[in-house]
């Protein structure tokens, strides 16, 4: 293997870059850092494809030609992010300036980081003149932020031939995590299904001076008090319980990292009262909401809409509400669920569908990373694991790609957490853990194609 130990060095310089071009979505605006990662790549000898459903909304991808013995691997990595809000911020957003050993910026975990590693990996492959066994694709690409319509959900649609692969590597996984002093890579396997629905409720019209229920009780004809009590009923309930493999698997494997009773109760967490006896016990808030949206599909309610003026009552009500559904679940299965909650005479409208998506982790590019992590991170263990939000996995897998959410990137011991700067004030990356994820991503990338 080639010495790489700039490479890092490298990957600093391109995500500075990429953080001070601003691609907050909406509106989104990624042709600029499209075009950066183009100009890179032909400066590399390796001729980009720029192409967008919009002159604004633009995706780069490239392809590291091998010889067609196997099928390509896609890196991937969304260029656009989310908004900030900078009175919140203790340093600039879109500086990209280096300040204590991180790399501040939004999307330096979300995740320009990728973008910045890939494109130097491949670059390094195309300079040393190697041919690998399979083609070697990035795609950087628009509004995952927002749904994916503009990047990889259009790809797939409109160019699948760029894109279509046997593996990707993209979001959301592969930074390290500490649990009880043990170092945890959680590796994405499978992501939960989005379901977006509207529900309605219908009442009986009516002028705001007289309210229809003068004695106090519960008030069944008025739209807005009806939606209401439904949003509240359902925030207030954890919905069923359902075994899933792979979140049997990430338990099991979380259980023998960690002391007793913690190892004797994760791995039994798919019995309901064993669930709740922990995700009570559990001393961070985070870790117990992400756990508990693992064991059940989830309902949030996120948006109200009812009424026009104050003095009338309007003759219906709406609320809007962030479903997602586990493995083997539908959107029908979760409404059934929501229905049980609220009861069956609010309307559910499905406005989204996203089914889940779910791979066997078990392959050579799972070997190859498990492998290749134990090298530089002796301690370290990696963990397949179910995410709760969508990625643009939703979309490649729908070629057929396996998709790992696996982007390295390993944190110091300084209590900085990736799961509070994910969409959170304050977004950095640190420049040491950096590096190290660009030597693990090259090592993992050439060992697999080219070993
Ligand atoms: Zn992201």
């Amino acid at each position: 293997m080639s010495d790489v130990s700039d490479l890092g060095e490298e990957a600093v310089k391109h995500l500075q870059a990429l953080l001070r071009i601003d691609t907050t979505n909406p509106p989104g605006n990624e042709t600029p850092a499209a075009e950066y990662l183009g100009d890179f790549f032909a400066r590399a000898g390796l001729p980009p494809t720029l192409i967008g459903e919009t002159p604004e909304r633009k995706n780069v991808v490239v392809r590291l030609k091998g010889d067609g013995d196997k099928p390509p691997l896609l890196l991937t990595a969304h260029l656009d992010v989310v908004p900030v809000e900078a009175e919140r911020w203790t340093r600039p957003a879109f500086a990209g300036d280096i300040h204590d050993g991180y790399i501040w910026g939004r999307g330096a975990i979300d995740m320009k980081h990728m973008a910045a590693m890939s494109a130097v990996v491949l670059a390094r492959l195309k300079a040393e003149g190697v041919t690998p066994r399979r083609d070697i694709i990035f795609a950087g690409v628009a509004d995952e932020e927002a749904g994916c319509d503009h990047g990889s959900r259009w790809l797939v649609d409109q160019h699948p031939e760029l894109v279509r692969a046997e593996f990707a590597l993209g979001e959301l996984g592969g930074f390290s995590v500490r649990m009880n002093g043990r170092i945890i890579y959680p590796i994405m396997v499978a992501e939960k299904g989005t379901v977006w629905m509207k529900l309605r409720a219908s009442g009986r019209p009516g002028h705001g001076s007289i309210p229809r229920v003068p004695s106090g009780e519960r008030e069944e004809s008025n739209a807005v008090a009806r939606i209401g009590a439904a949003v509240a009923k359902l925030a207030a309930t954890r919905l069923p319980q359902h075994r899933t493999q792979v979140v049997d698997r990430y338990l099991r494997e979380i259980a023998r990292t960690q002391p007793f009773p913690s190892s004797a109760l994760l791995p039994r967490m798919h019995n309901r009262a064993v669930a709740n006896f922990l995700l009570r016990r559990v001393p961070d808030k985070g870790v117990a909401a992400a756990l508990a949206a693992a064991l059940s599909n989830t309902a949030v309610p996120t948006m109200l809409r009812a009424g026009n003026k104050v003095n009338v009552i309007p003759g219906e009500a709406e609320a809007y509400v962030d479903g997602r559904s586990l493995p083997g679940q539908t959107a029908a299965d979760l409404v059934r669920e929501i229905k049980d909650v609220i009861g069956h005479d609010i309307a559910i409208d499905v406005e989204r569908d996203m089914p889940p998506v779910e791979i066997d982790p078990q392959s050579p590019l799972w070997d190859t990373i498990v492998a290749t992590l134990k090298k530089h991170d002796p301690e370290g263990v990696p963990v397949p694991y179910l995410a709760p939000g969508f990625t643009d996995a939703k979309s490649w897998s729908r070629l057929g790609t396996r998709c790992y959410g696996f982007t390295p990137l390993r944190f110091p011991d300084d209590g900085v957490k990736f799961a509070d700067l994910f969409h959170g004030h304050d977004e950095r990356i640190p420049v040491e853990g950096l590096k190290w994820g660009t030597r693990v991503l090259y090592d993992i990338v050439r060992a697999f194609t080219c070993g």
